[in-house]
């Protein structure tokens, strides 16, 4: 399914709608996730802050401050760029959410290495990442994320605490250790749940959508032959006689009524007749043109309309559908039994009701029945007389 794509008109946006749109796009799914990166790219931006202010104290060294600062900025453009540029859109997974994620945790392992005395204070950041992963990671990524964060962990605070045992002891580096290594499972199991239960959603959501088309097919269609059903047929009668009076092509209807059906199914059996029904259904979508309407009128009677056409007399279709017929193998159970039709044509009088065209047809088809059937008969409405 295309993706909802919000659709403003310019004149009525206000300045706010129209800046929102210039940032975030008017895509719907875009605009969520070029939201999101705005937020990583605030985060990013208060996280180099927070260097600023180490190397201003003395705090931090500022050369490697500096390697980070510029590895933040380097990050959050790259993916702002990718995602507002909707490069994003060619990845299976378009929110980018496990790159992302790899490597903001790279770039806190990084500056887990670089901030000496407050080291500690980044475990909150690794935390926050896996937080912002919940919402878009699929499970599998949830858990390659948690493994390659505590590998990563566990390589960083070990070589830290082998190169600079005086700001990482290594008694407290253990500590920091088994701290990642169960807070991080435990989101990360938070994440699979919110994960499972999305899918969950996407799949309920598209069940409903498929039955919510079924129930609609099936109140607005006939199932044995497919074709429009009555009611369906009524409204979409209407439909052509308002385009007919706001200037649209003249509306012609034909009710048709196999002739001698009784005998088919007498013969043949019911299974037999029902194919019959569904051969003069094929039959009359191949035959008659992409306007017109073909629908089951009930029974062995169908409705068609046609809408009329420079080019066309209506009749002709209908000729043509019965030239078709006769020559259209129905059963292999019957190879030999072909079906014929009678029906009655008329044409729609502007401001006549739906339902006294439809009796005119039903006149000109019993005219058509009692004259020796496999024929149409056309009984057109008289002319008005002046000034009526
Ligand atoms: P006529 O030429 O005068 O129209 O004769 P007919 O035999 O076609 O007319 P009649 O109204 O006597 O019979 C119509 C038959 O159509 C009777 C009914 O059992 C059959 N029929 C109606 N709906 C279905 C259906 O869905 N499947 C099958 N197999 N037969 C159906
Ligand atoms: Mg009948
Ligand atoms: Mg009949």
């Amino acid at each position: 399914m295309p993706h909802p794509i919000e659709h403003h008109t310019g004149a009525r946006r206000g300045l706010p709608a129209r800046f929102a749109s210039l940032v975030l796009t008017d895509d719907f799914r875009q605009r969520r996730r070029v939201a999101m990166v705005l937020m990583t790219v605030a985060m990013y931006a208060v996280c180099s802050a927070i260097l600023g202010y180490g190397v201003v104290f003395g705090i931090f060294d500022p050369a490697r401050a500096a390697v980070l600062g510029l590895l933040f900025a380097l990050t959050a453009i790259v993916f702002f760029v990718l995602i507002r540029g909707g490069y994003n859109l060619r990845f299976a997974e378009p929110s980018l959410a496990f790159p992302q994620a790899a490597v903001a945790q790279t770039l806190v392992a990084i500056s887990y290495a670089v901030t000496g005395p407050v080291h500690a204070a980044n475990l909150v950041f690794l935390a926050m990442v896996m937080c912002f992963g919940m919402f878009d990671m699929s499970t599998r990524n949830v858990r390659l994320l948690l493994v390659y964060t505590v590998c990563l962990m566990g390589a960083v605070m070990a070589w830290c605490a082998h190169t600079d045992p005086a700001t990482y002891p290594a008694r407290l580096e253990v500590i920091y250790f088994a701290m990642t290594a169960s807070a991080l499972p435990a989101i990360g199991s938070l994440s699979v749940q919110l994960s499972n239960m999305r899918g969950r959603l996407r799949s309920q959501k598209k069940e409903l959508e498929a039955a919510l088309e079924h129930i609609r097919k099936a109140a607005t269609h006939d199932e044995l032959t497919g074709l429009p059903n009555r009611r369906h047929a009524l409204a979409l009668m209407a439909e052509h006689i308002s385009r007919e009076a706001r200037g649209g092509p003249m509306v012609h209807v034909a009710l048709i009524d196999l002739d001698h059906f009784k005998n088919v199914n007498d013969t043949f059996g019911h299974r037999v007749g029902d194919e019959a029904l569904v051969c003069f259904a094929r039959q009359a979508r191949a035959h008659l043109r992409g306007d017109d309407i073909v629908a089951r009128w009930g029974g062995e009677e169908f409705l068609l309309v046609l809408p009329e056409t420079p080019h066309g007399d209506p009749n002709i279709g209908i000729e043509r559908l019965r030239g078709a017929l006769a020559a259209t193998r129905i059963s292999e159970a019957a190879p030999h039994l072909r079906i014929a039709f009678s029906s009655g044509i008329t044409r729609h009088v502007k401001g006549e009701g739906i339902d006294d065209m439809i009796e005119r047809a039903d006149r000109a088809l019993y005219t058509a029945k009692t004259s020796g059937r496999n024929r149409t008969v056309a009984l057109h409405p008289a002319p008005r007389p002046p000034g009526a």
